[in-house]
C-alpha cells in the first residue's frame, strides 16, 4: 500500500511547490503546526521506494513527523483512508527497491469483478462506437444485467448496484429499459439509479460534489453516457484536458471504489480506435469497440490490461419492442433490446473509397498468400498513390475493420 499525496495534497487543497531531489521528489509546504512557519518551511517527501516523510525545518517542529499530519487530519475529521491505495500504476510512483522473492511466497492476486472476464471492479472502461452504432443500448443491457444479477451472456454478474450517468436524456433509458424487462422476461430491479444532470467530468468542483453524494453509499458500477457530454469546457484532443478528466474519474474510483464505464465515440477518421487524445487509453484497463451494420452490431475487446485482446465478444440484433406506453395520439411507443444472434450474421460491406480499394484488392489477393507489413504493402501498391499521405489515410481507415495489425507490424 502506498499513500497518495498529490491526491491527498489536491484534494485537501494543500498549497505545494514541486521538487525533484536524490531519491525522492519533494513538495514545499506551509508547516501545519506553527503558522508562522509559512514560508514553504515544511515539506513532504515521496521517497523512491514509495513511502512519504514529513519535514519542518524549525527546531520547536522536531519532533512532528508524517504520522504527526496524518493524526492531525484525522483529528479535523477527514477520512484519511481513501489516500491509502495502491495506485502506483496511475502515479508513476518511482520504484527502486529490489527485492527477490521465492516463488512459494508469491501470493495470487485475485481479480474483483463487476462482470467476471469484462468489468473489473473498481477499474476504469471504455465502449466506444460511432454514433448510432447501439453503444448505448449494449450498455444500457449490461447496466440492467448487472442491476438484476442477470448473467451476462456468459459472464458472470459479481455486484448490482448501478448509478447512470444519462446526458442522453432518462426518457430513452426508462423505455429502454421496459423493453429489455420484457425482452428478458424479468421484473427490472431496483439497483438501477440514474443522474440526469449532464456533468463535468473535466471540473474538480463538480468532481468533489458528485463524490460528496454519492460516498456514503457508492455504487458497485458507474455509467457516463458520454464522455463528450461530461467533458465540459475541455478539449478531447488535449493531453492536458485528457489527463485531467482521468485524473477526475481516479479520485471518484479511488474514494468509492466504484467500476467506471466511460461510453464513448469512435475516432473521425481512424474508426478502429477511439476519439481523442491517446492519454486515455494509457489510463484504461479495458476497452471494448462496438460496430454496427444494418441493425446487426459487433462487440469486439480491444484492450484487455492483462490478457490478450482482438475477441469478439458477442453479435447482436437490436429488436424492437413494445413499451406498452402510450403516446398522446394513443398509440404505443416502442423501444428496442438487443438478441444475441449467431456471429455470421454481421456482414462487413467492402470499402467504397477509391484508394481505399486500392488497399483493400491487394490485401484480399495477398492475405493467404504471403505475409507483410504496411510498408511492404505499399511498396508493392506506391505507384497506384499519388503521395504516400493518400495510401496512409485509406490505410488507417481500413485498419481495425478489415484487417489488424500484428504486435509484430504484420497485417493479419
Ligand atoms: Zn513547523
Amino acid at each position: 500500500m502506498n499513500f497518495n499525496l498529490e491526491y491527498f495534497l489536491n484534494d485537501n487543497n494543500i498549497k505545494y511547490k514541486k521538487n525533484k531531489v536524490e531519491n525522492a521528489i519533494r513538495y514545499d509546504v506551509t508547516c501545519f503546526f506553527d503558522k508562522n512557519h509559512s514560508n514553504r518551511d515544511a515539506a513532504f517527501y515521496l521517497n523512491d521506494n514509495g513511502s512519504v516523510a514529513y519535514y519542518c525545518f524549525h527546531d520547536s517542529c522536531k519532533n512532528n513527523n508524517f504520522k504527526s499530519v496524518i493524526n492531525l487530519f484525522k483529528n479535523k475529521n477527514i477520512d484519511m483512508s481513501k489516500y491509502w491505495n495502491d495506485i502506483k500504476d496511475n502515479n508513476n510512483f518511482l520504484k527502486n527497491d529490489i527485492s527477490i522473492y521465492n516463488l512459494n511466497e508469491i501470493e495470487i492476486e485475485k481479480n474483483d469483478w463487476v462482470i467476471k472476464n469484462l468489468i473489473g471492479y473498481n477499474k476504469l472502461t471504455s465502449i466506444f462506437g460511432d454514433p448510432g452504432s447501439g453503444k448505448s443500448f449494449y450498455c444500457i443491457d449490461m447496466a440492467l444485467s448487472i442491476a438484476n444479477n442477470l448473467n451476462f451472456y456468459g459472464n458472470k454478474v459479481k455486484r448490482n448496484k448501478v448509478l447512470y450517468v444519462a446526458a442522453e436524456g432518462a426518457s430513452t433509458i426508462k423505455l429502454r429499459a421496459i423493453a429489455w424487462s420484457k425482452n428478458k422476461k424479468i421484473k427490472n430491479s431496483n439497483n438501477f439509479n440514474i443522474i440526469t444532470k449532464p456533468l463535468s467530468f473535466s471540473d474538480a468542483d463538480t468532481t468533489n460534489k458528485f463524490i460528496n453524494k454519492i460516498k456514503d453509499n457508492p455504487p458497485d458500477i458507474i455509467f457516463i453516457d458520454t464522455l463528450a457530454r461530461t467533458f465540459g469546457a475541455g478539449d478531447e484532443s488535449s493531453t492536458k484536458d485528457m489527463n485531467n478528466y482521468i485524473y477526475n474519474l481516479d479520485k471518484i474510483r479511488y474514494s468509492t471504489n466504484s467500476a467506471i464505464v466511460i461510453i464513448h465515440h469512435t475516432g473521425h477518421s481512424e474508426k478502429h480506435r477511439a476519439r481523442g487524445s491517446i492519454a486515455l487509453n494509457g489510463a484504461l484497463d479495458f476497452e471494448y469497440r462496438v460496430e454496427k451494420n444494418d441493425d446487426i452490431i459487433r462487440i469486439t475487446d480491444t484492450k484487455q490490461k492483462d490478457a490478450k485482446s482482438g475477441s469478439l465478444l458477442g453479435t447482436f440484433r437490436i429488436e424492437t419492442f413494445n413499451t406498452d406506453i402510450l403516446d398522446e395520439d394513443e398509440e404505443c411507443i416502442l423501444s428496442a433490446s438487443l438478441i444475441q444472434v449467431n456471429e455470421n450474421e454481421f456482414t462487413i460491406k467492402p470499402p467504397t473509397g477509391i484508394n481505399q480499394k486500392k488497399i483493400y484488392q491487394y490485401f484480399l489477393k495477398n492475405k493467404n498468400k504471403k505475409i507483410f507489413t504496411k510498408e511492404e504493402m505499399y511498396e508493392d501498391i506506391k505507384d497506384q498513390f499519388k503521395r504516400k499521405k493518400m495510401f496512409n489515410d485509406a490505410f488507417n481507415s481500413l485498419e481495425g475493420i478489415y484487417f489488424n495489425i500484428s504486435e509484430d507490424g504484420y497485417i493479419e
